[in-house]
């Protein structure tokens, strides 16, 4: 990590640096920095599920932002929308009107993914795979359908991964058979974790999901990266759950703490990622700078 861009990166001294002169002297410094070029991609597919039984902890926040980051460099790069409200493809600029082929189709009808994948404007190597209003009737659907808790994991299976090096799932917040389905499809689980009050409250019931899940459906089923948002460095209180988490899971936490940034939050309503949107601001930095350390710890497995 270089010393421009540490963690905690818009909060020095406790202060909010989200403003037109710190934005710009940051993306000079990017430009400056000698950008070596691509990131290290994966000796393969790295299909990770972004889970939190929680909402607005920054699950999607953080699958559109890694995404695009890892993909801006050099990575090729899937989403895949498992929430029926959509959130990921608005903010990826997917078609999710009613009747557009959707993961839907994937995990209901066995619809090949690869025909419901789309590519996403103005960032190559990077594809979405919609969700749309079809998808809130599937958590009662796939109950009766055979191997219900593995159909995510069969249409992956049919999918050719080998030139693909991250397939990104954003979950819906609770814990049920989309979620499942995500796991079980999964080797690895990135959590986000917002850093507030009741943070921690719900993880263990998050880790003995993992847990039945690795036990019962998907022994290769780890819990491999945690990140930390919307941290505010002007509260005790972030600084002390960071540290809860960081006592609690050590070496999974990302060093990169992602801070709140209005940037963050306004790029999904221009149906853009931060990246694209304003890749100077604290959000994007951050986000930037959390896929690196992915994208390296990755490549050292
Ligand atoms: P989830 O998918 O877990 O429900 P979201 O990613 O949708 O959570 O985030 C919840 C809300 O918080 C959204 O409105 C999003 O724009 C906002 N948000 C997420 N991360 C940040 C951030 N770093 N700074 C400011 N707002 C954020
Ligand atoms: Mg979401």
């Amino acid at each position: 990590m270089t010393p421009a861009h540490g963690s905690g990166v818009s909060v020095e001294g406790g202060v909010d640096l989200d403003t037109p002169i710190a934005r710009a002297a940051r993306a000079a410094m990017t430009v400056r920095e000698p950008e070596s070029g691509d990131w290290p991609r994966p000796s393969r597919c790295r299909v990770m599920s972004v889970a939190n039984q929680k909402g607005g902890v920054g699950k999607t926040t953080t699958t559109v932002n890694i995404a695009a980051s890892l993909a801006m460099h050099g990575n090729r790069v899937v989403v895949v929308d498992l929430d029926p409200q959509g959130n990921a493809s608005t903010a990826l600029g997917a078609d999710r009107t009613e009747g557009v082929r959707s993961i839907y189709h994937c995990l209901v009808e066995g619809e090949d993914l690869i025909k419901v994948a789309h590519p996403v404007a103005d960032i190559p190597n990077l594809w979405c795979v919609p969700a749309t209003i079809d998808l809130a009737g599937a958590e009662i659907e796939l109950v009766s359908l055979v191997a219900r808790e593995s159909r995510l994991k069969r249409a992956l299976g049919a999918y050719d991964t080998s030139e693909i090096d991250y397939i990104l799932i954003d979950c819906p917040p609770s814990l049920g058979l989309l979620t499942v389905n995500a796991m079980v499809a999964a080797e690895e689980v990135l959590i986000p974790i917002q850093c507030e009050y009741y943070a921690l409250e719900g993880l263990g019931q998050l880790l003995r999901n993992v847990e039945l899940v690795r036990t019962h459906l998907n022994p290769g089923l780890a819990i491999s990266t945690i990140l930390l948002t919307m941290y505010d460095g002007r509260t005790r209180l972030a600084s002390q759950v960071a540290d809860e988490v960081r006592e609690h899971f050590g070496e999974l936490v990302l060093d990169t703490v992602v801070p709140r940034s209005v940037r963050v939050s306004e790029a999904p309503s221009y149906g853009q990622s931060v990246m694209t949107y304003d890749p100077g601001s604290t959000g994007a930095v951050a986000y930037m700078e959390a896929a690196r350390e992915m994208a390296v710890a990755g490549a050292a497995q």
